[in-house]
């Protein structure tokens, strides 16, 4: 059964919604702020984590790169070491890569629109909306994960929310909910509900309404057992009347993530270890990791043994141990790892390219992959 958009009977929550963001806002730094350097950054932070893992990288970001200038003249090692553990590094290099365009390009100055923020790199539809919106007052409505499930709810949208289709009906839906002025049934049910009737946010105040809704969908409506009790749509609410808040919204399920088998050889001597730098066309673009050998099935301790020592023939080997097998998911791919760790002597000194030689006590400065960062702060190596 698929929701017959133009038969639909659009009613406006802005409004309602609003209030409720009023009495419940979260005080988050990037709320203090209107600068389009900062709300970008926070919301490509946010895509991938959320509030409260996100505000310690969105502080470390901001207290490394202040401004736009200051990303533009980093080096990527070090962009890519404050997103070490946020995943989806080519966020990161793109957000380095846009800063050096706003820069070189653009003398410094940021875009103001919706339609010049899509021209930078890796600035999609949501990002610009929300810093056209927020910063510019544009009247663009964002369409993330939150909003899209409030949407889909709120107007029993059942068409896929990760599908053409759907996609665009929610954008739909989320833009006139912007723009229309609140209907005067629900001004009057607003009353009723003892809630002072306010100007709807409409499209007097777009990025207030935009976080408003992010807000609503992060706090209130949220993907498991959301707050249909205290919720002030539920009403009108079409899920909820209906009976599918659980069924809504319908999204169809990914692909299997592909298995794959990582097997890590930390090879060290005398505080020495060797690093490798990733190459450009796989997963984890450009971070270090130690020498990797990558296996179709799993692989023995035995033969890790066998492979370290075929690496060193001819040198002393002398392994230290093995990890336990590790299960990393990522959003394409489980990563079932392991590390085996053996003091070699002498270390390579006609190194393969891209592996270098560092001080064991310096591998903090290198951006590594979370599955190595995580072992890195459960081991001593
Ligand atoms: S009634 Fe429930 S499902 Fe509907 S908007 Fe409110 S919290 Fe979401």
């Amino acid at each position: 059964m698929y929701y017959q958009f133009a038969e639909a009977k659009i009613m406006k929550f802005g409004g309602i919604i609003q209030r409720w963001f009023e009495k419940n806002r979260r005080e988050l730094p990037w709320r203090r702020t209107s600068d389009p350097y900062n709300i970008w950054i926070s919301e490509v932070i946010l895509q991938q984590t959320r509030v409260d893992q996100g505000l310690d990288y969105y502080k470390r970001f901001i207290e490394t790169f202040p401004d736009v200038g200051a990303l533009a003249r980093a080096g990527e090692d070090e962009v890519l070491k404050i997103w070490q553990g946020l995943g989806y590094y080519s966020r990161a290099r793109n957000l380095h890569r846009a800063a050096r365009d706003i820069v070189e390009l653009r003398k410094g100055q940021f875009p103001r629109t919706y339609n010049d923020l899509l021209k930078l790199k890796g600035v999609g539809p949501y990002t610009a909306a929300a810093i056209a919106s927020i910063c510019f007052g544009e009247a663009r409505a964002v369409v993330d994960g939150n909003v899209s499930r409030v949407i889909a709810r709120l107007y029993g949208v059942d068409y896929p929310i990760n599908r053409p289709a759907g996609v665009k009906q929610i954008a739909l839906l989320a833009q006139e909910l912007m723009e229309e002025k609140m209907e005067e049934e629900m001004e009057e049910e607003m009353e009723k509900l003892s809630l002072a009737v306010h100007e709807p946010s409409g499209t007097s105040d777009p990025g207030n309404h935009n976080q408003a809704m992010m807000e609503f969908g992060a706090l209130q409506c949220i993907p498991v057992s959301p707050h249909c009790e205290e919720c002030p749509l539920a009403h009108h609410c079409n899920a909820k009347l209906t009976g599918r808040v659980e069924q809504l919204p319908v999204k169809i399920p990914g692909k299997r993530p592909v298995d794959r088998w990582f097997y890590f050889y930390i090879m060290t001597s005398n505080g020495e270890a060797i690093l490798e730098k990733r190459g450009d066309t796989d997963i984890w673009r450009s971070l270090y990791q130690f020498p990797m050998v990558e296996c179709k099935a799993p692989r023995t301790e035995q033969e890790m043994v066998e492979e370290m020592k075929g690496i060193y023939n001819g040198r002393h080997v002398s392994i230290r141990g093995f990890s336990d097998p590790i299960r990393h998911q990522l959003s394409h791919r489980t990563i079932h790892a392991r590390f085996i760790h053996a003091e070699v002597s002498p270390l390579y000194s006609d190194l393969p390219s891209g592996w270098i030689v560092i001080p064991i006590d310096q591998i903090d400065k290198y951006p590594v992959p979370r599955l190595i960062h995580r072992y890195l702060e459960s081991v001593k190596i």
